[in-house]
């Protein structure tokens, strides 16, 4: 075991405080990375908070983890020491359950481990990104190409699989209409990537005071949703709309503008209960759909096609002492675009 310095919740209540966790000594297939950076993520905050349920405390949460390899066991093939390496939501999973089979490792039967507030199959608490360090097995360690700076690509782990995923499965491209709704950590994302793979992008925000930066990030249309009639003037528009709101949303409203057999795609993730009516689906044989991160192999094709066209997030550089007002800040939708931890900053 190695003692490593980390940002800790303590419990629920209480404010992050600098300690240390274990790591294990690295097994055959394990590859140790030296954290350099990690992104705040909402979820983060619904589970450090135990806004979605019962959660594992003391928390390291972090799961969009970009550093360097150090050290690697005896039977790791993928990795290498010094190799730019990244690790996302999960950190192991079944490896043989018709899901895991396809791909769609995210969507593992046995349920996947997730990077903190998980449990490794063996039962040990699973911590994540906030720290100096962490060891995993090399089939949930991605390469993060040359071309992205470490920093600006740790969002992309999950902020970036999580919209890349659903615009490929929805087919986001030429000739699309997509609108993302909710220009944060997610949103910004969503708009960077489905300009790059061709659509026209429209961001449904709730007022216009980041449009300038919306329409930098490749955004064709800009509209604040807080505005009386804004969404009866798009009615019948969108092939695909991404909503990555994590509050309640008049769902029926949104339904309406979208065109035949269009989709509304979830991934944001309210705790209440949401409601709409059929008619607003039957309509228009619209779908309403959620959608959970990326398979691994998935979050490698991700991180080359955002090499490729030069995407990486928008970041605020924070240091370890800042992740509580970070929190608030994201909470209030003062996120410009997502906030990542300097971990040379931990202890
Ligand atoms: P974020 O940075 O806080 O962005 C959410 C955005 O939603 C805000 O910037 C804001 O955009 C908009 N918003 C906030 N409150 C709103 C309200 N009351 N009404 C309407 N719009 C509102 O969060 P994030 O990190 O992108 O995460 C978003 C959600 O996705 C969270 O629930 C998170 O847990 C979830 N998530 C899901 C997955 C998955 O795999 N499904 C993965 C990661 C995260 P505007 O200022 O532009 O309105
Ligand atoms: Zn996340
Ligand atoms: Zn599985």
């Amino acid at each position: 075991m190695t003692t490593v310095a980390a940002i800790i919740k303590p419990t629920a209540d209480a404010p992050f405080e600098v300690g240390t966790i274990e790591r294990r000594a690295p097994r055959a297939n394990d590859v140790v990375i030296d954290v350099h950076y990690a992104g705040i993520c909402h979820s983060d905050i619904h589970q450090a908070r135990e806004e979605w349920g019962k959660a594992i405390f003391p928390m390291v949460p972090g799961h969009e983890i970009a550093g360097i390899v150090t050290e690697v066991g005896d039977a790791v093939t993928k990795h290498q020491v010094g190799d730019r390496v990244g690790i996302g939501c999960f950190v192991d999973s079944c490896r043989e359950c018709e899901n895991c089979l396809a791909g769609e490792d995210q969507f593992c039967l046995k349920g996947n481990v997730a990077t903190y507030n998980g449990r490794e199959y063996d039962g040990e608490p699973t911590y994540g990104g906030y720290s100096k360090q962490i060891v995993a097995d090399e089939n949930y360690v991605l390469s993060i190409p040359e071309g992205i700076e470490l920093d600006v690509a740790a969002p992309l782990l999950c902020a970036g699989i999580t919209t890349y995923s659903p615009l490929k499965h929805w087919g986001a491209g030429p000739g699309k209409q997509v609108a993302i709704v909710g220009m944060g950590g997610l949103g910004h994302m969503g708009v960077k990537i489905a300009h790059a793979l061709g659509a026209e992008v429209t961001v449904l925000s709730q007022t216009t005071s980041k449009e300038e930066d919306g329409k930098r990030f490749g955004a064709d249309h800009y509209y604040a949703t807080g505005e009386e009639g804004t969404l009866k003037s798009l009615r019948g528009r969108f092939d695909l709309i991404i909503n990555t709101v994590s509050a309640d949303l008049d769902i029926d409203a949104y339904l309406s503008t979208l065109k035949l057999n269009g989709s509304m795609v979830f991934v944001g993730l309210p705790e209440n209960t949401q409601q709409f009516r059929v008619f607003s689906l039957v309509g228009g044989r619209r779908s309403l759909a959620g959608s959970n991160i990326g398979g691994i192999r998935e979050t490698q094709e991700m991180l080359d096609f955002c090499a490729e066209h030069g995407i990486g997030s928008q970041i605020e550089l924070i240091g370890a002492d800042e992740v509580e007002g970070a929190y608030d800040r994201v909470v209030r939708s003062d996120v410009r675009y997502r906030f990542v931890i300097d971990t040379a900053t931990i202890g």
